[in-house]
C-alpha cells in the first residue's frame, strides 16, 4: 500500500512556476509544464520524468496551456489528471528561457516536492507535426539511479491518486 504523499501549497506566482500532471487518457502520460512568457509551455512525457540520470525520456511538445491550468485536478470523460508535482524552475544567471526554448536546448533547475535538480530538455526532431524532445536529469547531487515516477503516484495538491480522484480506487 502506497503511503500518503506530501500535500504542499501552490508555488508562488512569480513567473517561474512549473507543474507536472499525471494524466490518464488514451495512454497514460505525464504533462510537464513550465511557466515561460505568461503561458504554460508543455510537453507530454509518456513514461514520466525521472531523477535517474541514465535515462532519457521522450517529451513531445504539445500546445501551450493557460496559467489557470497549473492546479487542475479533474475527471473528464474517460480521462483524469492530478497535480503530480509542482514548484519553481530557474536557469543559470543570464540565460533567457524563451530564447533557450526557441533554440531547442533548455536547461532548468527544478525545485518541486518530487523533482529536484537540473534537467535538460533537448529538441531532437519532428514527427507527426509535433516536436520531439528528450528530457534528461543531469548527473548532480539530486540524481537518483532507478528512481521511478510510478512509485510516487500521489498528488502533491490533494494527496490523491488518479484512481482515488475518479472514485474507482
Ligand atoms: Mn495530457
Amino acid at each position: 500500500m502506497e503511503l500518503p504523499g506530501p500535500i504542499t501549497t501552490p508555488p508562488a506566482a512569480d513567473g517561474h512556476r512549473f507543474v507536472v500532471q499525471r494524466h490518464r487518457a488514451t495512454r497514460l502520460h505525464y504533462d510537464l509544464r513550465l511557466e515561460i512568457g505568461g503561458v504554460l509551455v508543455s510537453w507530454a512525457v509518456p513514461r514520466g520524468p525521472t531523477l535517474d540520470p541514465d535515462v532519457r525520456r521522450l517529451a513531445v511538445r504539445v500546445d501551450d496551456h493557460d496559467l489557470a491550468h497549473i492546479d487542475v485536478e479533474a475527471v473528464f470523460g474517460r480521462g483524469d489528471t492530478i497535480v503530480w508535482d509542482w514548484g519553481r524552475w530557474s536557469t543559470d544567471p543570464g540565460v533567457d528561457a524563451a530564447t533557450a526554448l526557441a533554440a531547442g536546448d533548455l536547461h532548468v533547475d527544478l525545485d518541486g516536492a518530487k523533482l529536484q535538480g537540473r534537467f535538460a530538455l533537448i529538441r531532437r526532431g519532428r514527427e507527426r507535426g509535433r516536436d520531439q524532445w528528450l528530457l534528461v536529469h543531469k548527473h548532480d547531487a539530486d540524481a537518483i539511479r532507478g528512481w521511478d515516477p510510478e512509485a510516487h503516484r500521489r498528488s502533491v495538491k490533494s494527496g490523491l491518486t488518479n484512481e482515488e480522484l475518479r472514485g474507482d480506487a
